[in-house]
């Protein structure tokens, strides 16, 4: 008889649980992160021509060169940086962790922070490090250098602005450790749309161990699965032997590539939402019961009384939030909203307020 899964696949790998996405089904849709504006018609309409003209009876370009280009000019890439493209930035994630996954090599990553950094590292076979944040979110500098300086792992991830906390941790914090660190650290910059601007694109070129990563996904093209690593050439041009030939398909590659010309209707989209933002903080800290964070991104981390509570009586009322609780000592009672339109905010704050009101007020 032949072995089965408990025999064969690698205990890491049993002992993990998957990247849980649940049903959102007739929910307003918050816990994801998600752009929720729609491109508008006449946009959707040129680029569903475009997509007509596109062969798709033949295998995507490998190099990519028109949308490489587009992407560059848009995110700002300097011209000394090489760029490796990947199905979503979660693909260049897995990339860079087997890249680096010699035999006895650590990764160390912030915590909390975005789960792919240890599934992917445990995937690899890399032996995973977490430092804890502060009890604010901020980083601690001095836990993170003496992690550094015990691990001397081959690669650390920092999200600028953090998910799911949504803060930036201080830019010449990470200029220090990006300096002491043995091998590379990748900047993840996924909610760059929404940090006014935070970026430390322009650094990489200064600093041959800083890989910076960017996604299409929060500026509203999450559904086309397209994210970006620039770095200096020799590191990605080991990550390319590992990307999946054609792993960007024909038809993300020319939407993405039309988009990308329209940047000021998604970069628009995005201002909408970090005015919501500010709106949705101001409502949030009129809530007594309730501790809101501060946040850089497109979604806002809270902390309530109960947070299974809080997230039954949202999902009764029809909306999808994520609840962390449970996830990390520092996510006690902690939901994560993702910003959405100013009805589906409106809708979220008075779900909140009635749930959180005292009882027989
Ligand atoms: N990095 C961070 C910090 C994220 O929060 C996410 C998505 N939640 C990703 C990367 C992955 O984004 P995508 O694969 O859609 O590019």
């Amino acid at each position: 008889m032949s072995k089965g899964p408990r025999e064969l696949v690698r205990e890491e790998i049993l002992g993990l649980k998957g990247y849980a996405v649940p049903s959102a089904i007739g929910m307003v849709k918050l816990d994801a992160m998600e752009n929720p504006y729609e491109l508008p018609s006449a946009l959707a309409a040129a680029m569903g021509e475009r997509l007509a003209a596109v062969a798709v009876n033949r295998y995507p370009d490998p190099r990519a060169a028109g949308l490489k280009a587009a992407l560059r000019k848009a995110m700002a890439v300097p011209d000394g940086l090489e760029v490796i493209l990947g199905n979503g930035s979660d693909e260049l994630i897995q990339i860079v962790s087997l890249a680096l996954a010699r035999p006895g090599a650590a990764v160390l990553s912030l915590e909390p922070s975005f789960v792919m950094y240890r599934l992917s590292a445990l995937a690899a076979g890399m032996a995973y490090h977490g430092v804890a944040l502060r009890e604010d979110f901020s980083l601690d500098e001095a836990a993170l250098l003496a992690a550094m300086e015990r691990i001397r792992p081959a690669l650390v991830w920092i999200a600028y602005p953090n998910n799911p906390s949504g803060n930036l941790f201080a830019r010449e914090a990470i200029l220090r450790i990006v300096a002491a660190a043995p091998g590379v650290v990748v900047v993840d910059e996924a909610y760059h749309a929404f940090s006014e601007g935070a970026t430390l694109m322009g650094e990489a070129g200064r600093h041959p161990n800083l890989i910076v990563l960017r996604t299409v996904s929060k500026l509203g093209l999450a559904g086309l699965r397209l994210g970006l690593a620039a770095g200096a050439a020799p590191w990605i041009e080991q990550f390319e032997k590992l990307r999946p030939p054609y792993n960007v398909n024909a038809l993300t590659a020319a939407a993405a590539e039309f988009l990308l010309g329209h940047l000021e209707v998604l970069e628009g989209q995005a201002l909408r939402i970090v005015a919501e933002r500010a709106r949705l903080e101001g409502a949030l800290d009129r809530m007594p019961a309730l501790r809101r964070f501060p946040s850089s991104a497109n979604f806002i981390l809270v902390r309530v009384p109960d947070a299974p509570r809080a997230f039954e009586g949202l999902g009764s009322r029809g909306i999808l939030v994520k609840s962390l609780h449970g996830s990390h000592p520092l996510l006690d009672h902690c939901l994560r909203l993702t910003v959405g339109t100013p009805e589906e905010n409106t809708r979220v704050l008075e779900a909140l307020a009635s749930i959180l009101a005292p009882p027989n007020a």
